[in-house]
């Protein structure tokens, strides 16, 4: 008789956004003929630039001819789109990452979740908090966090690190000795980073305690400040102690067309084992998650026009970011972020909790954001608005939120 994996059972029922579909759902049900203007879910709204457009036309010809037709992709990827990475994001920062350390995939989202199948049950996993809940996610359906705690919402075996403005959102070294240790930088839900000094500190403790950091860099097209590092690989001794997952879609809008990749660096090893080989394992490996034709749409976000194109994109939702965080401010709130990624934190007002906030702004402003407390146990108080909206309904919602 088969069994299921009664760890999927452990995952609290409700996930967040579908809590917030249904709250506001039930809320125009009510109230037929509301104008509900959205700054809550972190997807895109900006169509995929011409340069990439042209290219996904002409690859689509090419697998209408037998002579240019693809099968299954490489396993790695294809090499015109990693030697691109590689070039690109790496050589050009000064960072050692090869071209055959990277593997493509069809999203951070998915290697983000399954990185964790290459180690021990054992492990001990340290996490922002709050952050993108995948990873305490995947590491619960895994069983290697131990019970959950309705409570304080927090599992016995995760090592959760607060980010609040008390610390300035930075995460500390943790008490107890991780393993395996999460960091989001540019963080979502928060919006903030921290410098590159500080992120040394962070690959010095890895290497020193022989922990793994899994660096999502999901954001890095939005950093805007100097001292920010754009990749873990810029600090030394990064090779031997991280993994980096990398996304096309909040750079480029690739959420509906699915591309992302991860480094594995051939130095990163326990004992023997090289981590690069037992990733190579992974599932979907001899039919890479990302067709070709998607690939060649990645491989032109790196064309000049690419670029051009999509730094213009970065820059239009950047000035949505800095309108509401500007806007909220004239209003009184207290804010975070925006200033290296799309996303700004605020802190609720009045103490009310974050789902209380969310309710407010939904009923009185027909304004829908993210409730902090949906990113783990630190995030309650505070509140998650994006930029990735339109800035027409940006500049809306904060005249609504202004008039409160
Ligand atoms: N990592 C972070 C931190 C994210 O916020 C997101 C999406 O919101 C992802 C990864 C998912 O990226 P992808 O669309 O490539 O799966």
């Amino acid at each position: 008789m088969f069994k299921i994996n009664e760890n999927y059972l452990k995952l609290p029922g409700s996930y967040l956004f579908s809590t917030i579909a249904k709250k506001v759902s039930a809320y125009t049900e009510a109230n037929p003929g509301s104008d509900i203007i959205r700054l809550g879910i972190g997807d895109v709204t900006q169509p995929l630039a011409p340069a990439v457009i042209s290219a996904m036309h002409k690859a689509v010809d090419e697998m209408s001819d037998a002579a240019t037709f693809h099968g299954y992709a490489p396993d790695l990827g294809y090499a015109f789109l990693r030697d691109a990475i590689a070039a690109h994001d790496y050589k050009a920062r000064g960072c050692e990452i090869s071209s055959d350390e990277i593997f493509v995939s069809d999203g951070a989202k998915s290697d983000s979740a399954n990185i964790q199948e290459i180690f021990g049950q054992e492990n001990r996993i340290a996490v922002c908090d709050p952050v993108y809940p995948v990873y305490v996610d995947s590491n619960v359906m895994s069983g290697r966090t131990g019970e959950y705690h309705p409570e304080t919402e927090t599992w016995s075996n995760v090592i959760y690190m607060p980010c609040t403005m008390e610390n300035h959102f930075v995460p500390e070294f943790p008490k107890e000795t991780p393993d395996l240790i999460y960091l989001c930088l540019p963080n979502n839900p928060t919006g903030t980073t921290i410098t590159k000094p500080k992120l040394q500190e962070w690959v010095d403790y890895a290497n020193k305690i022989g922990a793994v950091i899994i660096y999502d860099a999901a954001y890095e097209a939005y950093i805007s400040e100097p001292d920010v590092a754009h990749s873990i690989y810029e600090c030394e001794g990064a090779r031997t102690c991280a993994i980096e997952l990398k996304s096309f879609s909040k750079n480029a809008g690739f959420t509906g067309v699915r591309l992302g990749y991860t480094v594995v660096p051939k130095d990163l090893a326990c004992g023997e084992v090289s981590l690069h080989d037992l990733w190579a394992r992974r599932h979907g490996t001899k039919f890479n998650g990302a067709p070709y034709i998607v690939q060649k749409a990645g491989e032109a976000v790196y064309s000049k026009e690419g670029k051009q194109q999509l730094k213009e994109q970065v820059a239009y939702y950047m000035k949505n970011a800095s309108a509401i965080k500007a806007g909220l401010q004239d209003a009184g709130y207290t804010v975070f972020g925006g200033v290296n990624a799309p996303y700004i934190w605020l802190k609720t007002p009045q103490g009310m909790t974050s789902w209380a906030f969310f309710d407010y702004l939904l009923e009185q402003a027909n304004v829908v954001g993210t409730p902090g407390s949906g990113f783990g146990p630190s995030g309650e108080g505070y509140f998650r608005l994006t930029a990735f909206g339109s800035y027409e309904n940006t500049l809306r919602a904060l005249e609504r939120i202004k008039k409160l």
